[in-house]
């Protein structure tokens, strides 16, 4: 039943509805037609909403008796008490919207309940009724709005061009397409049809319907569920990323939302996998307690908040992260990437070999080339029995170096596991790329990215453990600094212990290091040192993890040298060392480790499919 709330539930309802142009009226209608549960809904636009808007539902319908009331402010039938603004279900519950709209233009109301023999049309002009009469209509709500803000000049005169608010109402109708994957939305504007959802809940359907094909290609779905909410997401690649955060949108509980703890858990969950200052395209869908949020905190609800934040990201970036730690996360180097110009989305493309590479190893090298592969491969058979049992040797004595501790990483990457044993190493092109087969792939691996990833996690690991693991190098490195370090010492000096670095205070502002840690080349321990040293000149307050971990990332760069030869054997423990790691398709960059090229996309460049 629609009742006018009392003044004293009002008085806590957040400030009044915003209907200030054409995409706020289209929303409130529409949310409507969804708490009406209505399982189709059609919206239909003319100049950008300014001269026409129709919203029609299949919905409950409002009795005959009702239709009045419900144009009243504050009248609704979604609460009645002020202990139900902590439990909200619907969408609306302010009871504002059709009083808001109502006084700014033209409505027209048909209405049918399913237990009416005929419905019920009502005629309101900026808020005085017109006229009020029965008609026959099918059961349902249909909602025509004309004439908007005919009594407000003003505000007519601040609204933007036919094509701007009719992209923005289009936009909210897309958006919400995908979040109701149960109701079929029909999208009509000036007098086209733009879309037409299914309404089967199948979202990756609607995406490819909403926006489009090449979209969907990039998306993988993520889903999640822990006592207190589920998650559903479809988030895009990492080698597919954007340079703002308009494809990133965000639904909980159906309503469609800004938010900052959404976005942060977005950014961690894609840690390490897209270059500073790219974006992912991501739709997530989270359904959560409705007592663990508050809706009523912002006049057109697109803000909520959570009562747990720190939970909810964790649960959201989690999520994502397990799902970009599967293969399917590796960038594909398509037959489409190739033969057409790459768009501004696919920053990763731009760099890679694409056909360059295999043009020129055939044409430079191709002799040398096959018999190095012969050679190769007929010595991988003897080196895979000796490496397992180095390996094993090595992972017994060391074992913090290799596990994570954590089971669950490793369950879930059993199907890179499967892939790292099984990769069929055929040579390196260019000193740097790894050339490999899959199952029916061609991997190139660059092995520069993927030794920093190694040399990066080991680090890590090593900085995190509580038992360092050294090892004593001939000739100790002496190193002077000057006195501004001097004074900064007990920062920086614990900051080398905890890497694995024995250093001790040799004279005046002299350093003597005769442990290094054990992973490290010798070379490459010089250059981390060096580069803390130059870097924490300007970072006294490096007592902070995300500097820590800024500065050891950064270190791993200047550590490891690209274009390096590397020896079969050398590339067999690289590849195994990279299965060990956590994340193993990308370096701490965002640069991917792998890319890969279908067997069926290379017969289709030489056109035998
Ligand atoms: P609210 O949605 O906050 O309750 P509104 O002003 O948007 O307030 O709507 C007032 C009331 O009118 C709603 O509570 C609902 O009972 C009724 N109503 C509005 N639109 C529809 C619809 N499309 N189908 C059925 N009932 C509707
Ligand atoms: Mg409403």
């Amino acid at each position: 039943m629609i009742k006018v709330l009392s003044k004293h539930i009002a008085d806590k309802i957040a400030a009044g509805e915003v209907v200030d142009r054409p995409v706020s009226i289209v929303k409130e209608l529409v949310e409507n037609a969804i708490d009406s549960g209505a399982n189709s809904i059609t919206v239909e636009i003319n100049d950008g909403g300014k001269s026409y808007i129709r919203v029609t539902d299949n919905g409950s319908g409002i009795g005959k008796d009702e239709v009045e009331t419900a144009f009243l402010r504050h009248a609704t039938s979604k609460i009645s008490s002020a202990k139900d603004l902590d439990d909200i279900r619907t969408l609306g519950f302010r009871g504002e919207a059709l009083a808001s709209i109502a006084a700014v233009s033209h409505v027209e109301l048909i209405s049918k309940t399913t237990s009416s023999l005929s419905g019920v049309m009502l005629n309101i002009h900026g808020g005085n009724i017109f006229d009020k009469k029965s008609t026959g209509c099918p059961e349902g709500t249909t909602i025509v709005v004309t004439k908007l803000f005919y009594n407000i000049p003003a505000r007519l005169k601040f609204l933007k061009s036919s094509a701007t608010e009719g992209s923005l109402i289009i936009d909210l109708i897309s958006k919400l397409a995908l979040a109701y994957d149960n109701i079929k939305f029909k999208m009509i504007n000036n007098g086209t049809i733009l879309f037409n959802t299914k309404g089967n809940g199948d979202r990756l359907q609607n995406i490819l319907t909403v926006y489009s094909k090449s979209i969907s290609e990039h998306l993988m779905k993520v889903v999640g569920e822990n006592p207190h909410m589920a998650l559903e997401a479809y988030i895009s690649k990492p080698d597919f990323s954007k340079s703002n955060r308009k494809q990133q949108i965000f639904f909980v509980n159906g309503r469609l939302i800004n938010s900052k703890v959404i976005e942060n858990a977005v950014e961690e969950g894609y840690k390490e996998r897209l270059f500073e200052g790219r974006y992912p395209v991501i739709y997530v869908f989270l359904y959560i307690d409705p007592d663990m949020i508050d809706v009523n905190i912002h006049p057109n609800k697109r803000e909520i908040r959570f009562h747990d934040e720190s939970g909810i990201k964790s649960f959201i970036s989690e999520n994502i992260r397990k799902t970009l730690l599967s293969m399917e996360s590796m960038p594909e180097v398509g037959i489409k990437n190739i033969s057409i110009p790459v768009s501004e989305n696919s920053f990763v493309l731009k760099s890679e070999p694409s056909l360059a590479v295999f043009d020129s190893v055939v044409r430079e090298d191709s002799h040398a080339y096959i018999s190095d592969i012969k050679k190769l491969s007929s010595t991988i058979l003897e080196e895979e029995a000796e490496l397992e049992d180095v390996l094993k040797r090595r992972v017994e004595e060391n074992p913090q170096l290799f596990h994570s501790g954590e089971q669950e990483t490793w369950v879930s990457k059993d199907n890179s596991n499967n892939f790292f044993k099984n990769l069929q190493v055929s040579g390196v092109v260019f000193s740097t790329y790894i050339t490999g087969v899959f199952e029916n792939n061609f991997y190139l691996i660059d092995q520069h990215a993927a030794h920093e990833r190694i040399f990066y996690e080991k680090f890590l690991k090593e900085y995190h453990s509580d038992e360092k693991i050294h090892q004593t190098i001939l000739t100790p490195i002496i190193k002077e600094v000057p006195y501004t370090l001097k004074a900064s010492e007990e920062i920086w000096v614990s900051l080398l212990k905890k890497s694995g670095y024995n250093i001790e205070s040799f004279g005046t502002k002299t350093y003597i290091i005769n442990e290094i840690p054990v992973f490290m080349e010798l070379s490459e321990a010089e250059t981390v040192l060096d580069y803390f040293l130059d870097n924490i000149k300007d970072n006294r307050d490096i007592d902070n993890n995300v500097k820590i971990n800024k500065l050891i990332s950064r270190s791993c760069k200047a550590a490891v040298k690209g274009n390096d030869k590397l020896s079969m054997e050398e590339i067999k423990y690289l590849i195994k060392d990279l299965s060990l790691c956590e994340n193993p398709y990308s370096c701490p960059h965002g640069r991917p480790t792998f890319i890969k090229m279908s067997k069926y996309d290379i017969e289709k460049m030489f056109k035998r499919v």
